[in-house]
């Protein structure tokens, strides 16, 4: 699929239909950034209620030594009490669930840690980024804090430097600065990638970093946060990755792949 003429125009559109249907999401302010890190990396290549389940056995099996307050009971849930899968933000979970204790974290060797963030699948490449997360933040501030390395080196040093970390790439890392600190980014996870593509906005393949770098000066100031998160939300419920229900799209009109979508999969089906 070709990106049409005039990607931004459509960009546009796109999000003013999205806000129009969706709604505008806001950030709901400051949070640790080394929680919301780590949340995001347990995150890679599996859902957030998984994620979410390997975070609370770490910090079931290491308490930290002093409670915060946040309270569990704050998570979105559905109706039959369940997490809910389509309201869950990884920032919630930073708001509402007590972290673990960082130093005991950072002493486990990748084995143990990978015993205890099991549920989050990809155990073995999770550990390694998380431990060399925590191994890069003592040693830039003396402490485990990632706001503290963010402040000490600013923005930019602070992301170059974290994507040189194994297992840490450019989606972790902007994940990380629109939840934490508001930063004015558009993370591309699978559902921004596909969507976007589908949409002609891109055409990048499989390349979710070109995604990132040809949306970045597209997007117009302040509304990145919005973006990600419709995008994110329509990805969950209406641009399925399997089954989009195109029948029901309020961006139908103006998608190149209405009709494509439902051959190929009568296609994939016959
Ligand atoms: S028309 Fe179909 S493929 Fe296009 S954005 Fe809507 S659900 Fe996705």
């Amino acid at each position: 699929m070709r990106a049409v003429k005039d990607p931004r125009k459509r960009l546009l559109r796109v999000l003013d239909l999205l806000e129009a249907n969706l709604g505008v999401p806001v950030w709901d302010g400051r949070k640790d950034a080394l929680e919301v890190m780590v949340l995001t990396i347990l995150s890679q290549n599996t859902t957030d209620p998984n994620a979410l389940r390997g975070y609370q056995n770490l910090a079931a099996k290491l308490p930290a030594k002093r409670a915060t307050g946040k309270d569990a009971r704050k998570l979105p849930r559905d109706a039959d009490g369940q997490i809910d899968k389509v309201a869950l933000r990884l920032s919630n979970a930073a708001d509402a669930v007590e972290p673990p204790d960082w130093v005991a974290v950072a002493n486990l060797s990748q084995k143990e840690l990978a015993e205890y963030i099991r549920a989050a699948g990809l155990p073995d490449s999770k550990s390694g980024a998380i431990l060399a997360l925590l191994h890069w933040v003592k040693d830039v501030t003396g402490k485990y804090s990632l706001d503290a390395a963010i402040e000490q080196l600013g923005l930019d040093a602070s992301i170059q430097a974290l994507s040189q970390l194994k297992g840490i790439g450019v989606k972790t890392i902007s994940v990380t600065l629109i939840e934490a600190t508001g930063a004015d980014l558009c993370p591309v996870d699978t559902h921004v990638h596909r969507i976007l593509n589908r949409l002609g906005i891109v055409s990048t393949g499989d390349n979710r970093d070109k995604t990132f770098t040809l949306l970045k000066p597209m997007l117009p100031l302040g509304r990145a946060y919005s973006l990600h998160h419709n995008l994110l939300t329509f990805g969950r419920t209406v641009c399925t990755a399997k089954s989009p229900r195109c029948g029901e799209c309020f961006l139908r009109k103006l998608c190149p792949q209405v009709g494509v979508e439902a051959t190929s999969r009568r296609s994939r089906a016959g």
